[in-house]
């Protein structure tokens, strides 16, 4: 956010410059309906989901969620589950969902079948180990997906949770930007990938989510996303909400 990087963005940024500022204050307590009773096929959803942690930069998400009321979703790498288990069982008891990454973060689409499931199993065993319930939401590392990797989730009883907005927050280590792209992305029923791994995304989320409820959008799970539909069926793949 330094004086330097706004004088190379495009000036519909500014607005938003102002507003990251106001990043760590307190925020205005906004209460709406409760997630689990919001029907997304009639009002404005949007579930912000996070992947590769936890890190040490997942706390800061889930204070700015908790200050917020508002939940996310979570694809934990096992290993990271493990040694910040801490953050996953706030994560859990806090109403969050929580899906599976994988143990070792690889590309699925080079890998036999048994490799797949033996990356998707592990991690299932790992992050089960912490929360006591098995996740039924996988997202494969790069986004990388083919039948077998389908089926592997499947197997695994698990949907397959793509998404219809990035945020590029691995490649623009910058809040301005990170909240440039979600907010002129989102649609509803919209389903935003970020990553609790980069120092930068955690400034980004107070400003994209008191931008999203001022537009109406509810946040919600993705489960709470499908809640209203037919839910979320093992080894079928979604990109969006209702
Ligand atoms: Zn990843």
């Amino acid at each position: 956010m330094s004086g330097l990087r706004h004088g190379l963005l495009p000036s519909a940024l500014v607005p938003l410059a102002a507003a990251a500022l106001s990043v760590g204050m307190a925020a205005p307590v906004t209460v709406g309906t409760p997630a689990h009773r919001v029907d997304c096929r009639i009002v404005r959803c949007v579930a912000l989901t996070f992947d590769d942690g936890p890190t040490q930069y997942t706390a800061p998400i889930l204070n700015t969620l908790q200050r917020q009321h508002v939940p996310a979703t979570f694809f934990l790498i096992g290993p990271h589950a493990l040694h910040y288990r801490t953050d996953v069982l706030r994560e859990y008891r806090s109403g969050d969902a929580i899906g599976d990454h994988t143990v070792t973060h690889p590309r699925l689409t080079v890998l036999p079948l048994a490799r797949i499931e033996s990356e998707i199993g592990t991690a299932a065993r790992q992050i089960t180990s912490v929360t006591g319930q098995r996740p039924r939401l996988f997202r494969p590392p790069f986004g990388a997906w083919n039948a077998k990797v389908r089926m592997a989730a499947g197997a695994e009883d698990m949907a397959m949770i793509m998404w219809s907005v990035t945020a590029r927050d691995w490649k623009f280590h910058d809040p301005l930007v990170i909240e440039h792209r979600v907010l002129s992305l989102v649609r509803p029923g919209a389903i935003v990938v970020l990553h609790d791994r980069y120092a930068t995304t955690p400034l980004a989320i107070p400003h994209i989510i008191r931008a999203l409820q001022a537009r109406g959008y509810h946040l919600v799970t993705v489960p709470q996303l499908f809640g209203s539909t037919k839910g979320l069926r093992p080894g079928v793949l979604y990109r969006h909400g209702p």
